[in-house]
């Protein structure tokens, strides 16, 4: 009769996981990522009990803060999996629509990038505040799980070198036992633990150190990152912006969202009046604007654009991660796997911002784009074999963001209007019309 409640329990937990997302944790990812969490744990507890069993009150305190690490490690993981990092709404465009200017346009998810947000080719959504895509929680991490990630990489590390403290005491004194046996005093404790037990211990060392060095690296860069408010992408944009070769009355770039150690602790853990953001618009520096990042962006875009180089295809090219038809040498020195491949015809025509000695990686253009007809056709971005195109020496005159629906526009109409008049003007006012227009008054 006992076996009916516990059942029913297991089952609501079920239940609870699948209204959660559950199907989340069906990746390659989290399934690693628990199997390690258990295989440490339980071999934790096995040590812990042949070596101190719990029949006084320190190894049952000890066994409790074991559980307590357990509880902890696993809520952040599943809360940082299911609660996921928070999405922009789809078709969400600023109040004012003059204000759509200084926002990047995203393709897929047919609305306007919110400030901080970035689109997630694994999550085909803009993500709030994003900071990666985790393949371990197989989530993003940004705007809302960013403090129970945190919080995750702080205390596993903690829980493995507990782990450690008391696997590597346990396994030494198992594998001399029959010393303890015969020539320890009264007081020693002699761990007998099977062989397989003893090699699944020897095991769960190894993995808890891999997982100190590796979590505890990654928690050390989280720190960094979140003690100056920063994402690892917005790094990445100061970086870049600190090498752009700027306008003349431009003036240095200032990040805007960096309010001081403390307020960006908070912020990011999201603690006390912090915790309100409703991850579109941020607080920033006196002065800064609400766009100083999004203009630096889309200026950004705008000079990788215009040193992108136009190559035609003349070889068909599937997609495949492995070309055999292309050769050894573009097998073997492949570009990052996380990147998607480019599959690509003879004709086309595809702009190419990064190249490799075998690779390339640009975005298809389509015939509406090169006759500057329409917009409607999907980004398709990716790499693809060197051997299959050749550089061009058509002229070709391509808008800065041909998804940006009103550049766009501009572009096609040669509209008069003075804030977005052609690409080239609205591009080197940018910075100085967002800066007019807001610097003097707050957005938020
Ligand atoms: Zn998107
Ligand atoms: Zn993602």
């Amino acid at each position: 009769m006992m076996e009916l409640p516990f059942y029913a329990l297991i089952l609501s937990f079920i239940i609870h996981l699948q209204k959660k997302g559950f199907r989340r944790l069906i990746s390659w990812g989290p399934l690693i990522a628990l199997s390690l969490i258990s295989f440490i744990v339980t071999c934790m507890v096995k040590c812990h009990l042949a070596w101190w069993p719990p029949e006084s009150f320190w190894p049952c305190a000890s066994m409790v803060v074991i559980m307590i690490e357990l509880n902890i490690i696993l809520y952040n993981f599943f809360q940082s999996s299911f609660l996921g990092p928070g999405l922009v709404e789809i078709g969400w465009k600023p109040k004012h629509l003059e204000e759509k200017i200084f926002l990047q346009y995203c393709n897929i998810c047919l609305s306007y990038k919110v400030p901080r947000s970035h689109h997630c080719r694994k999550c085909q959504r803009c993500v709030m505040k994003m900071d990666h895509h985790c393949p371990w929680i197989n989530n993003c991490v940004g705007h809302k799980n960013h403090a129970n990630f945190f919080f995750f990489l702080f205390i596993t590390p903690i829980a493995c070198l507990h782990a450690i403290a008391i696997l590597v005491p346990s396994t030494y004194r198992c594998f001399y036992r029959n010393y303890y046996y015969f020539y320890g005093t009264m007081n020693d404790i002699i761990v007998d633990l099977s062989s397989v037990w003893f090699i699944f211990s020897m095991m769960a060392v190894g993995m808890a150190v891999g997982v100190v060095i590796s979590v505890g690296s990654l928690f050390v860069i989280q720190l960094k990152v979140i003690l100056k408010n920063e994402t690892g992408i917005e790094t990445w944009i100061r970086e870049k912006a600190n090498y752009r070769k700027r306008e003349k009355g431009e003036g240095d770039f200032i990040y805007p969202y960096n309010l001081g150690r403390w307020n960006n602790l908070l912020m990011t853990l999201n603690i006390g009046n912090w915790g309100k953001m409703d991850g579109v618009w941020w607080p920033v520096r006196e002065d800064c604007h609400q766009y100083t990042l999004t203009v630096e962006q889309i200026q950004q875009k705008c000079e990788k654009r215009t040193r992108s180089v136009l190559f035609v295809v003349h070889r068909k090219y599937s997609g495949s991660y492995l070309p055999v038809t292309f050769g050894c040498r573009t097998c073997y020195c492949q570009p990052c796997f996380d990147e998607p491949r480019l599959k690509v015809k003879e004709g086309e025509r595809v702009l190419v911002t990064r190249l490799r000695r075998n690779w390339l990686y640009g975005e298809k253009l389509f015939l509406s784009e090169v006759s500057h007809v329409q917009k409607k056709e999907k980004r398709q971005r990716g790499w693809f074999p060197r051997q299959c195109a050749s550089r061009s020496s058509e002229k070709f005159d391509l808008p800065a963001n041909p998804h940006h629906p009103q550049q766009l526009e501009t572009h096609l109409h040669g509209d008069g209007d003075d804030a977005a008049n052609g690409v080239d003007v609205d591009i080197e006012r940018l910075n100085v019309v967002a800066d007019e227009k807001f610097l003097n008054k707050k957005v938020l």
